[in-house]
């Protein structure tokens, strides 16, 4: 059996993250959230004074350790943010494309496979993955799951502001010069508006089995 490779990409609030924790239960994988990455970099800057430089920005993420994705704040709104800031320098990317493909190559006898989400890994990171996935719903979709999300760790928000962010975020990531998000040609589409977590992993788990027919699932 191949030593599997999946990727998950696709715009905020997609449902990447769920999905591709989901995919690492159920087929035994070792999984990383290439987002938290670029959020890392950000975090690290955030604790510079401004206004930082590129080389600020450049030496944070040549720094990076898997240590520092522990960091609980990385998962706050501005940090999101300046995540997508930071990730437009192609320095950066390069730094974390070698720790991305790193991961991939270490301890491959401890998992079946890997699964990475985040914006390029299946056109940019691991363009030869067999298995690609590019998740996506709409602005307002997305919005709403964000702030039932916020809401129910007891943080105020307001619906108009986080659609905003979305879209802005969006943009950002879609019109940028170097790996702007964007499906591979040999991605499998999976629009989640309309569609509940578990018709999700159906759906994912249906293309990953026609992908690895040899892969070995845990019970659901
Ligand atoms: O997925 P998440 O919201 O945690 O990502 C934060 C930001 O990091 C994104 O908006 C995007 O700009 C950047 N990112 C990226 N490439 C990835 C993962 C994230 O540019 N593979």
């Amino acid at each position: 059996m191949a030593f599997m490779v999946i990727t998950i990409d696709g715009p905020a609030g997609a449902g990447k993250g769920t999905l591709a924790s989901r995919l690492a239960q159920i087929y035994h994988l070792k999984y990383l959230d290439t987002g938290l990455l670029y959020r890392a970099v950000a975090f690290k800057v955030s604790q510079l004074r401004k206004p930082f430089k590129k080389q600020d920005v450049v030496s944070a993420a040549s720094s990076l350790t898997l240590k520092d994705l522990k960091n609980p704040s990385l998962r706050e709104e501005q940090i999101g943010n300046l995540a997508s800031e930071v990730s437009i320098y192609p320095e950066v990317r390069r730094c974390l494309l070698d720790f991305q493909r790193n991961f991939v190559q270490k301890d491959l006898s401890k998992s079946q496979g890997a699964v990475l989400d985040g914006r390029d890994i299946g056109l940019i990171v691991l363009p030869e993955a067999p298995c690609k996935i590019f998740v996506t719903a709409s602005p307002e979709v997305r919005a709403e799951r964000r702030l039932k999300q916020l809401h129910q760790k007891g943080i105020d928000c307001i619906y108009e502001v986080i659609l905003e962010d979305i879209k802005l975020r969006d943009a950002r990531d879609r019109n940028r010069e170097i790996s702007p998000l964007r499906p591979a040609d040999d991605a499998f589409i999976l629009d989640t508006s309309e569609l509940g977590i578990e018709e999700v992993i159906e759906k994912a788990c249906f293309f990953v089995d026609s992908k690895y027919p040899q892969a070995k699932k845990k019970a659901e």
